[in-house]
């Protein structure tokens, strides 16, 4: 999400007639979109700012602007910290964001942070400089209603709002006549989705309807709200990723009820078992918290125990990470150092593992990989995602970013597979008309990640 928020706010630049720099030096105004749901990301945008100074000293005229969860956070903190930044905006003032920088150039330190009393109307969509000539986010809601209590993100992005299903439509529909074959809806917990009689559901189902759309994914689920529709959903629109992210942070029921998540670990079995029954293939991913206060050894080795059970495609693992202002930053931070750092490398071990096991039973299959850029592997090689979502290398031109390829899966990398183009299909004439379905590109160059 921060990211489609980079791409929005270059989008809202682009729209003022600016385009993007190759470096800090060439900049003209130079933000930082920053996140703040572990305490390492939020300590690295003051890292970042003091890198920046000596540019600001060099050239008074450089606008240097915080943005996203820390600015909302720190607030006027900031500039006591950091003097050379000249505006600071939470958020959900990307509509300001054209305003704050004219306002820069006139000197003026200017705060752009939301009140949570405030009611909260989405933004505006539209002007975003997307950085994927392939993937289009599109953000159907924002700020989350949950009260996670590890998590600050509602306390950074505020009550959800959802943007009305015609606006995401609309959206989607101009993803697609611009030639991304893929859109994934984003949101904090696209779940919990509503406007007037429309649930997530319907909005799903209607987006996978819009013409040229070849790929819809969506991202975040949270297990309390994920219901048997969308798994339903998903296992009979063969456009919708047979791939699921869903956080499940733990896998002891005392930890998740001191966490607030609201379900218990066999609620989250059983909901993985319905999906798992209604869409072949389905590949899931997870986040996992390890050391959240007061977690014990066995309930740490119950959360290895779910990995195990689950077999999960992939896992997002993280050290509890104690935030200011949550619910459990009033608890005791009992686990130490040392040893949470013990407990996520045991946790990544058995999930290297899994995931290998994983990969490697996908060895000789043949994949529709949707081709979305060139490979730091080697010179014409090309990167790619399957519906799944898993990466898969092989060697092609360039020309075919973009469109869908058959790749025959040939070795198992650490968290990835390396293919080639299937025998078949060597000729590309042969090979565009049987394997490779012109998707188009957008026009124009997209903003460098
Ligand atoms: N609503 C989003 C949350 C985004 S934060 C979602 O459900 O995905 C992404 C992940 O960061 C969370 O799922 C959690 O695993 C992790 N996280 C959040 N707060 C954390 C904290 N205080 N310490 C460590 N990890 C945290």
């Amino acid at each position: 999400m921060n990211e489609h928020d980079s791409e929005r706010m270059a989008g809202v630049l682009a729209a003022q007639g600016m385009t993007p720099a190759r470096s800090d030096a060439e900049a003209d105004v130079i933000l930082l979109n920053t996140c703040a749901v572990r305490e390492k990301a939020s300590q690295k945008v003051f890292a970042r700012l003091g890198v920046l100074r000596p540019l600001k000293i060099r050239r008074a005229d450089l606008v240097i602007g915080v943005c996203g969860c820390v600015a909302q956070m720190e607030q006027g903190e900031i500039f006591r910290r950091a003097p050379h930044v000249d505006f600071v905006m939470g958020p959900r003032h990307l509509s300001s964001l054209a305003a704050l920088v004219v306002a820069a150039k006139d000197r003026q330190a200017q705060l752009a942070v939301f009140d949570p009393r405030d009611r909260i109307i989405p933004e505006a969509p539209a002007l975003a400089l997307r950085s994927s000539r392939t993937r289009a986010w599109i953000t159907i809601m924002e700020g989350c209603n949950k009260t996670c209590t590890f998590c600050i993100v509602p306390l950074t992005r505020g009550r959800e709002a959802c943007r009305a299903p015609e606006s995401i439509l609309e959206e989607a529909e101009d993803a697609a006549s611009r030639g991304f074959p893929e859109v994934e809806l984003l949101g904090q917990n696209v779940n919990a989705y509503r406007s007037g009689s429309w649930d997530f559901t319907r909005l799903l189902g209607a987006v996978t309807q819009v013409q040229g759309i070849r790929r819809v994914r969506f991202t975040t689920s949270h297990p309390l709200h994920f219901k048997n529709s969308i798994a339903d959903l998903m296992g009979s629109r063969n456009n919708l990723c047979r791939y699921l992210h869903l956080p499940v942070q733990s896998g002891a029921n005392r930890i998740l009820a001191r966490m607030r998540r609201g379900y218990t670990r066999e609620e989250y079995v059983a909901k993985i078992t319905y999906a798992r029954s209604r869409v072949a293939g389905l590949a899931l991913s997870t986040d996992i918290i390890v050391g959240f206060p007061g977690e014990t050894v066995e309930e740490f080795e119950s959360t290895l125990d779910l990995v195990r059970e689950v077999r999960f495609d992939q896992i997002y693992s993280f050290v509890y990470s104690k935030r200011p202002d949550t619910p459990a930053a009033s608890l005791d931070d009992d686990v130490q150092p040392g040893e949470k750092k013990a407990r996520l490398h045991a946790l990544q071990v058995l999930q290297d593992r899994i995931q290998h096991e994983i990969l490697t039973e996908c060895v000789g299959r043949i994949e529709e990989v949707l081709v979305e850029g060139p490979s730091a592997a080697g010179p014409r090689m090309l990167a790619g995602r399957t519906g799944s979502n898993r990466v898969v290398t092989f060697e092609g031109p360039i020309e075919w970013i973009g469109r869908v390829a058959s790749v025959r899966i040939t070795h198992a990398l650490r968290n990835s597979l390396l293919g080639a183009v299937c025998e078949a299909a060597t000729s590309l004439t042969s090979f565009r008309e049987r394997d490779i379905y012109e998707v188009g590109l957008p026009s124009g160059g997209g903003f460098p990640s």
